[in-house]
């Protein structure tokens, strides 16, 4: 079951539910991939009708953020599960063999391999040559590709390459995910990510980041109240 934000569609799944998905990516032998859209998705898909559509065609879309959960609750379409990319890609790596990572700056890949353990079977940073991250790929045969390379470059990167690298079965846009993994930046705390208020913690922290901070503090819940109030729009 789905939902809807803005045109975005949310897969409506418990826990259980999203890890037989994926289980079944993995074992049907055809390749697929999964976005996790925040308050910053909806803002860029609004404005970016390739993006929406790019979104709109994945085989999972789940509900990445405190903002997006309570914005889809008050809107009377709630999901079941907020999926932190972080905690997604913690798990699938605990279970499954042949994941690759992609993205990060200089280093930063690496040092998460070193503590998401012996499932990571290859890294490359997120600055050299994207081209020939596809060869380097191959060269190892991953399942699953865990992207990082922001939104929306790292889901249209995996659109524009997922066909090119046939061994990957899996492919996730992962955002900052091996940022916090490596401990280059410190996640919020609980209470700023269970309230919805992780950007405002993130102004604190990187206030450089403004645009994109005001994206999801502000015009994210003003387009949400809009279409709260005219839903044909
Ligand atoms: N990144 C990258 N190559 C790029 C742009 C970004 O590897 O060309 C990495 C960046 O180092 C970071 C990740 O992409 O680890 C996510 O970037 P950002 O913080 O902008 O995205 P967010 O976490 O807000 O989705």
């Amino acid at each position: 079951m789905k939902t809807e934000i803005l045109g975005v569609k949310i897969d409506n799944l418990t826990r259980e539910e999203i890890s037989e998905k994926i289980d079944g990516f993995l074992a049907d032998g055809r390749q697929h991939y999964l976005v996790l859209p925040y308050s910053e998705f909806i803002v860029q898909a609004a404005a970016e009708p390739e993006f929406l559509n790019l979104l709109n065609r994945s085989d999972l879309s789940l509900c990445e953020s405190r903002g997006l959960f309570l914005a889809l609750k008050l809107l009377g379409q709630p999901v079941k599960e907020q999926v932190a990319g972080v905690d997604l890609v913690r798990q699938i790596s605990r279970k499954h063999p042949g994941v690759f990572l992609l993205g990060g700056g200089e280093g930063v890949a690496e040092r998460t391999a070193q503590i998401l353990g012996s499932n990571i079977t290859g890294v490359r940073d997120g600055y050299r040559g994207l081209a020939a991250a596809v060869e380097s790929i191959n060269q190892v045969r991953p399942e699953i590709l865990f992207v990082a390379l922001g939104m929306p470059k790292q889901e249209k990167w995996i659109n524009e390459n997922l066909s090119k690298m046939p061994s990957v079965k899996l492919a996730v846009g992962v955002g900052g995910a091996f940022d916090f993994i490596s401990g280059r930046i410190k996640r919020a705390p609980r209470f700023a990510r269970q309230s919805g208020l992780e950007w405002l913690w993130r102004f604190c922290r990187q206030p450089w980041r403004l645009k994109r901070i005001f994206k999801a503090g502000f015009v994210f819940p003003w387009l949400a109240i809009k279409s709260k109030l005219s839903p044909k729009k």
